[in-house]
């Protein structure tokens, strides 16, 4: 029977061990045996462009993703506001489909709604803003004409920036609004979500014009990680 695996918001980076030691665990041991994996965003801490990829940190998480897709895992990655310019080069390498946000997906027969998650967070008016502007072909145009060095420079100036803002934040914008959620399932005819992205893991449930909805949350991987398996048609959340 088939069986689906969702991660999100590993954050890996170098300085992180702990968490890296976690994921080639979690790719040797459950993913392999699995019929496909999803990462559903913010797999990196942060990524400055394919190019990044040549970096020996960078190329021993790609070849941990390559060796599970070419062990015949279907693996699916989907952008998240930190490592939103992985693209065609990341995929070539790793044999990762990218998936657009939001995609709905035929799992177990049921059609479920993927998505990273940032964008149900519209109380967060300025980080909405900042979304569209770093989407925008323009800004990413103008990033990318940059080297690589000045590139991961950025990156990381605009995590602190965003590690400061956030501080400074309710609790209750960081969070999906409700208006969002319910908007998705409608515009989706869809009765299952999937998202990251809140650091919030859990199951919500929820009525849409009468009609029982389920959201499930994953969980990030600062603190112990975890992922959301689908077996035999049936979520269940698992933490490490
Ligand atoms: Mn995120």
């Amino acid at each position: 029977m088939a069986s689906s695996l969702f991660i999100s918001d590993l954050h890996l980076s170098e300085e992180r061990p702990g968490a890296n030691e976690t994921f080639f665990s979690f790719i040797e041991e459950k993913a392999s045996k699995a019929d496909s994996l999803y990462i559903l965003g913010d797999f990196f801490e942060y990524w400055a462009g394919d190019d990044d990829l040549a970096e020996p940190f960078h190329s021993v998480i790609a070849g941990f993703l390559r060796g599970l897709s070419e062990s015949g895992v279907e693996l699916y990655v989907m952008h998240g506001n930190r490592d939103f310019l992985v693209g065609r080069r990341f995929c070539a390498e790793t044999g990762a489909v990218l998936l657009e946000d939001p995609t709905v997906m035929q799992l177990g027969g049921t059609p479920t709604l993927l998505m990273h998650g940032d964008t149900l967070c519209t109380g967060d008016v300025d980080y909405q803003a900042w979304r569209q502007v770093a989407r925008s072909a323009d800004w990413q145009r103008e990033f990318m004409s940059r080297s690589l060095e000045a590139r991961r420079e950025i990156s990381r100036g605009l995590r602190r920036e965003s590690i400061a803002a956030i501080a400074n934040k309710p609790m209750e914008i960081m969070d999906v609004a409700d208006s969002a959620v319910r908007d998705a399932f409608r515009r989706h005819g869809v009765s299952r979500l999937i998202h990251g992205h809140t650091h919030r893991p859990g199951r919500h449930q929820l009525d849409v014009d009468g009609r029982r909805c389920e959201r499930w949350v994953l969980p990030d991987w600062y603190g112990r990680g975890g992922y959301l398996e689908i077996s035999r048609g049936a979520p269940r959340l698992v933490r490490f």
